[in-house]
């Protein structure tokens, strides 16, 4: 059956790959974008497609999200303030976006009975040592004073909230934590490691690696998370839930740039940037980020298709054809 989806943050790098995977099962999109992290370029192919809508908003807009969510069967909620720079240069916003706009976005599901994905994120898993992290482990976060916090936590009340809703009011929402999620179109402007690393190497110029580059995270390919977000659309028992969504498969920061500097044959060398100068005085890093995916795994079969190599590659060949990489 064909659907209408409202998806937030629809011209992003991960709302623009699924809203060109709606649209190719013939389903019709609004994507709903401030455009200030996201970009038309992204939806350039959608933009001809009649059963696609930009409208240029805010989700802190609470009418103007009420309207769009009364014209919808689904709503896939995106937008969020990313880049920890962003974030940790204006905690406002961040929380402004994070709960104001969230509780816009969800609270017109609630009232149009829109199914509804939550995108959260591997940050609410704080300074967890648990490794690999799952849905049920306890959570600590860094002091308040420390700006990446706001983040993680305004996120986390963004959870409460979809389960609440989904507990209180029917709401019907499943709640996904990506986990580093990479791939063309992912923009090097906001700090992201890997776009960044290939900028770089393409440039000739050292690859600037935060610390001294022992952290690891997991890197998934945004393909493999938007063929997961459809299946979790298309299974009820989701609903209520919170899943990690992310690739196990784990890398040193340090071996990443050194992977990248290899494929692209590249003559840059990696220079080592300490955390206070790259983001902000008294930085709190996380120091190892893997996802358990068991419960995805079992309740939809996700499996990760495309590996870290292949994952390099592909955003190398994308950044080669000046395709979205700045
Ligand atoms: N990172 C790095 N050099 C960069 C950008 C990021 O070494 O130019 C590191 C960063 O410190 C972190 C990892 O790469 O350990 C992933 O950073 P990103 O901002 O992509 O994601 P997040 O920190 O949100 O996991």
């Amino acid at each position: 059956m064909k659907k209408r989806f409202l998806i937030t943050g629809g011209t992003g790098f991960i709302g623009s790959h699924l809203t060109d995977a709606l649209l190719a099962k013939g389903h019709s999109v609004i994507a709903l974008d401030n455009l200030e992290t996201g970009s038309r370029d992204n939806v350039e192919s959608a933009l001809s497609n009649r059963n696609f809508d930009l409208v240029v908003g805010d989700i802190c807009d609470a009418p103007l999200v009420d309207k769009l969510a009364r014209k919808s069967d689904v709503v896939v909620h995106m937008a969020a303030r990313i880049g920890l720079k962003l974030v940790i240069e204006s905690p406002l916003r961040t929380v402004d976006v994070n709960v104001r706009g969230t509780e816009a976005v969800m609270g017109a599901a609630t009232r149009y009975r829109c199914r509804t994905i939550v995108a959260s994120t591997s940050e609410v898993y704080g300074l967890a040592t648990k490794i690999p992290s799952a849905e049920e482990d306890p959570i600590t976060f860094g002091s308040p004073t420390k700006g990446r916090w706001a983040y993680a936590c305004s996120k986390a009340v963004d959870e409460f909230l979809a389960l609440a809703l989904a507990r209180e009011r029917g709401l019907p929402s499943t709640v996904v934590r990506l986990f580093n999620t990479v791939g063309p179109r992912q923009s090097a402007r906001y700090g992201m490691v890997l776009p960044r690393f290939v900028r770089q190497a393409l440039a000739n110029e050292p690859l600037t690696v935060y610390g001294d580059g022992t952290q690891t995270r997991s890197f998934c390919y945004v393909g493999d998370v938007v063929g997961a977000l459809l299946d979790i659309l298309d299974c009820e028992a989701t609903v209520g839930e919170i899943y990690n969504l992310g690739n196990p498969q784990e890398v040193r920061i340090l071996d990443l740039a050194q992977e990248v500097i290899r494929q692209t044959g590249s003559t840059s060398t990696v220079r080592f940037v300490p955390f206070d100068e790259a983001y902000a005085a008294g930085f709190e890093e996380i120091h190892r980020r893997v996802p358990d995916i068991t419960k995805l795994h079992e309740t939809v079969g996700f499996v990760p298709r495309v590996s870290l190599s292949e994952i390099i590659a592909a955003v190398i060949e994308s950044a080669r054809k000046r395709e979205h990489v700045a």
